[in-house]
């Protein structure tokens, strides 16, 4: 099957400093690269190296087409990917020495992605395919709807988190992946926990180094635990768009549940060891030969 993944493509500048800068503070970088990254073309990159066929619905400038290059040789099929008249997206990340982040994300094309342009790429999807989404584009709820209506398993990672962005893709969604902070914030501003009223079947809260929580219609929504893999962190950036792209290749491929956390918490760990972004997201060999 094909994993549709709506999702952000970004140029992401990394920024090694001593120590994250505080309000008013000026501080001198000791390094700096630029890499692919954007939630969206990370959880691409690691569902495609996971084995997955993925079709990347998107948008990039005129400057972008390297993004699309790159993409296209890690196995990602770019078809539906616009060239827009706006910036392609960048994101700007700061790394200290202990592998903490501040990023910034300034958004350009990827939120200026046309709804018919998203509604033709899902013409080519067929029921049972997977559509992945998260929220550094627009067109979310267009899209689950769409998605939902042809019979497409339809999955969020809702981060950045916005309440308003998650309740308008509620209603269509099979899989919610969030971090425990996204998890709190949704709590706090919709009184959902996971469970009947908030009729998502599978809800992953993602914990860091505590690992994660599953919550899945078929156990009552009852909370199971799943460790992490100890690891001496490099650089956590991207863990989890690599953990939700591991999960949703296993599920594409037929694992259960529990197995596709244990890939993809595998596959997590191993990137947290890494410096970067899509570029240095491991591939399905790396990971079940790794530890
Ligand atoms: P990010 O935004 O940094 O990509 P996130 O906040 O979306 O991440 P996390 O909960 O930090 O997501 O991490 C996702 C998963 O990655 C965790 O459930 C865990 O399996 C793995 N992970 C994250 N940090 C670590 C770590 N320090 N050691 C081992 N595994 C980790």
């Amino acid at each position: 099957m094909t994993i549709w993944n709506l999702g952000s493509i970004n140029a992401d500048y990394f920024y090694r400093v001593p120590h994250l800068p505080a309000p008013g503070e000026t501080i001198l970088a000791d390094a700096m690269e630029r890499g692919l990254g954007g939630k969206g073309a990370n959880m691409s990159v690691a569902a495609a190296r996971s084995g997955a066929h993925v079709s990347h619905i998107g948008a990039v400038g005129p400057d972008g087409q390297w993004a699309i290059d790159r993409l296209t040789e890690y196995g990602v099929d770019t078809r539906p990917i616009a060239k827009l008249d706006a910036p392609t997206g960048h994101a700007v990340i700061s790394l200290d020495a202990a592998g903490e982040n501040a990023i910034i994300v300034y958004p350009g094309a990827n939120r200026e992605l046309a709804q018919d342009a998203i509604g033709l790429a899902l013409t080519e999807s067929s029921s049972g395919d997977l559509l992945l989404m998260q929220n550094e584009t627009n067109g979310q709820a267009f899209a689950a709807e769409t998605g939902s209506k042809l019979g497409l398993k339809v999955a969020y990672a809702a981060a950045p988190f916005s309440a308003e962005a998650v309740k308008a893709v509620l209603p269509y969604l099979d899989i919610l992946v969030l971090n425990q902070i996204e998890m709190a914030q949704l709590v706090d501003e919709t009184g959902l926990l996971p469970g009947p009223k908030m009729g998502v079947d599978t809800v992953i809260v993602t914990k860091g180094a505590e690992g994660c929580t599953l919550y899945d219609r078929a156990n009552g929504w009852d909370a199971i635990g799943f460790d992490a893999i100890l690891v001496d962190p490099v650089d956590t950036t991207g863990a989890g768009d690599t953990f939700t792209g591991y999960f949703l290749a296993g599920i594409d491929r037929g694992m259960s549940t529990d197995e596709a956390i244990g890939l993809a918490i595998k596959a997590a760990a191993l990137m947290v060891t890494r410096q970067g972004t899509a570029d240095v997201i491991p591939d399905l060999k790396e990971v079940l030969d790794w530890g």
